[in-house]
């Protein structure tokens, strides 16, 4: 199997008819990095960065984060890197940061929402990020976005720590900020939310669920947690056209990038970056170069 795939080593990412695509690697510790390397990916399209923060005390400090993602940088070569910003409740607890038990957590006080809530451990994360950004092509992306307003308030915070870096005389380097499209609202508004964003990815583990409005741990609905459904087909449609219209990059960093039943549709629309689990990179540059 890794036989016929290691042609796909070292090859650009191009259809039959001639587009260039690009196929990076998801991770969730800066080791990782390594992986995506050695499976010959492009750039890494998503680092949950929840995992720095999972399964210890205290939260990372400034330089322990500032660590993590200079390791990244500097392990893709000034390859694209794409930092996600904190995203935790819902599934994911962390008990250190003492979340409120909520009804539904799903729909809760999570990922971008918290983060704005909670400006010091935010900015943290940020100038960690930024500082980060002189080893390589590092760039933010905001989790769970759902209003424009959101994107406009976490920009004013970038902005403030780069003032802060720059009176501080700390080097680092400004970088662009993009937005996942992972509810039915931002898929919805995308045609907003592309005039402040640089670039989108589609998370469509999170938007199946969301627009579905099902929760796959339960069997009973699971069927209906399906990526097929004419309505998640819609919303990533949608977003691609509004992503093109506007002139930004669009990729997507959910499991179903990897799916080859998808990867025609995505082409098709314009999808120019898929971002999918380090070990399914090879096979996906695979499915993109047999079709049109
Ligand atoms: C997604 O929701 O598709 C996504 C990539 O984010 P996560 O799986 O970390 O929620
Ligand atoms: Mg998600």
């Amino acid at each position: 199997e890794r036989e016929s795939l290691n042609e796909y080593f070292g090859k650009p990412t191009v259809t039959k008819s001639g587009i260039v695509k690009k196929v990076y690697g998801n991770i969730g510790k800066a080791e990782d990095a390594q992986n995506v390397v050695q499976n010959g990916g492009e750039g890494i399209g998503l680092f949950r960065t929840e995992f720095l923060f999972m399964d210890r005390e205290h939260q990372p400090t400034e330089d322990e984060q500032f660590e993590a993602y200079s390791t990244v940088a500097k392990a893709m070569d000034n390859k694209e890197v794409i930092i996600r910003t904190l995203d935790i409740g819902g599934d994911k607890a962390i008990d250190y940061l003492s979340i409120e038990k909520e009804d539904n957590p799903f729909l809760g006080y999570r990922a971008i929402r918290y983060c704005l809530g909670n400006k010091e451990l935010y900015k943290t994360q940020l100038r960690a990020i930024l500082r980060a950004a002189q080893f390589g092509n590092i760039k933010i992306m905001l989790p769970l976005v759902t209003t424009v307003d959101e994107v406009k308030q976490a920009k004013v915070l970038i902005k403030e720590c780069c003032d802060e870096l720059e009176n501080e005389g700390l080097r680092y380097r400004n970088v662009p900020v993009g937005v996942m499209i992972e509810t039915p609202s931002a898929a919805l508004i995308s045609d907003l939310l592309a005039k402040e964003a640089e670039f989108f990815s589609i998370g469509t583990n999170d938007l199946t669920g969301y627009t579905m409005a099902v929760d796959r741990g339960n069997a009973n609905v699971s069927y209906l947690y399906d990526v097929f459904q004419p309505a998640v087909l819609r919303a990533i449609k949608m977003t691609i056209k509004n992503a093109k219209a506007a002139g930004i990059q669009v990729g997507m960093c959910g499991e179903a990038a990897a799916d080859e039943r998808l990867i025609p549709m995505l082409i098709d629309w314009g999808l120019d970056e898929f971002s999918v689990t380090p070990s399914s990179i090879l096979q996906t540059r695979k499915s993109i170069c047999l079709n049109d």
